[in-house]
């Protein structure tokens, strides 16, 4: 028998679906500086010293944040009327192509993950303890084909019954977020119905997948300032903090 109560969910959720970047680890900060690196790179050498750069705020929101790569890639270049040859997955960080670019920005990531080491959110680290000792079944929900390594350089990978990353949306052919099948699939594999299952992200294309889906509940996580946004996007209800929810209201 699950129990809600305390755990500021409605009755009649099963299942927690997490995303990773910016709901359980710090490295949202890390994504959207390999982003700009790897854009303002490209767009000088288009454009020359007086491109416009890429805002890490909100151009990332827009049109990167919570997108699998490649799409980050296309749907950031679009915004600026620009598009790239696709090239192939394996292309070189200096070609001027879709993967090309999508591979700069994973090599900055990696780079940028060794040096600094990767954080997690303690409030984070509370509530998906307390859903759990609740009996609620956990999934993490991630665009990232880095997913694992991340959450066992955290220790944190024994916190969550599935996982569906990249890699394992990539082997089943789903289509990223904002579209809802990578949660449909998590819900899926832990068994219960997507009236049973809630939402926890803080990207606006997760807000979008979580209405897409019509998941149970869906919590936005304000780590910027842009509740008002994840309002919009479809958020049942916006935290800053997910240990927010274990406070009696
Ligand atoms: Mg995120």
């Amino acid at each position: 028998m699950t129990e809600t109560t305390g755990l500021g969910l409605p009755k009649g959720i099963l299942a927690c679906l997490f995303d990773l970047d910016g709901v359980i680890t710090k490295t949202a900060v890390v994504h959207a500086a390999a982003w700009k690196r790897t854009f303002d790179a490209f767009l000088r050498q288009r454009d020359g010293t007086d491109f416009r750069q890429f805002d890490d705020i909100t151009d990332y929101d827009e049109y990167v944040d919570g997108r699998p790569r490649a799409d980050g890639v296309r749907t950031f270049l679009a915004s600026r009327g620009i598009e790239l040859p696709e090239g192939e997955p394996d292309d070189p960080p200096d070609a001027p192509t879709v993967h090309g670019l999508g591979n700069r920005k994973n090599g900055l990531v990696l780079e940028l993950i060794r040096e600094g080491g990767v954080e997690v959110y303690e409030g984070t680290m509370r509530y998906v303890a307390a859903v759990r000792a609740h009996g609620l079944r956990t999934a993490v929900v991630s665009s990232s084909a880095n997913c694992r390594e991340v959450l066992r350089s955290v220790g944190a990978e024994h916190l969550f019954d599935v996982r569906v990353d990249g890699i394992v949306a990539a082997d089943r052919g789903l289509p990223g977020k904002p579209r809802p099948d990578t949660f449909l699939a998590a819900a899926r594999d832990l068994g219960v119905e997507r009236q049973e299952a809630a939402v926890f992200e803080d990207a606006l294309a997760g807000m979008d997948a979580g209405r897409a889906g019509h998941f149970g509940y869906v919590v936005g996580v304000d780590r910027v300032g842009q509740a008002d946004a994840l309002y919009a996007h479809g958020a049942d209800r916006v935290v800053r903090d997910l240990a927010e929810l274990l406070e009696r209201p």
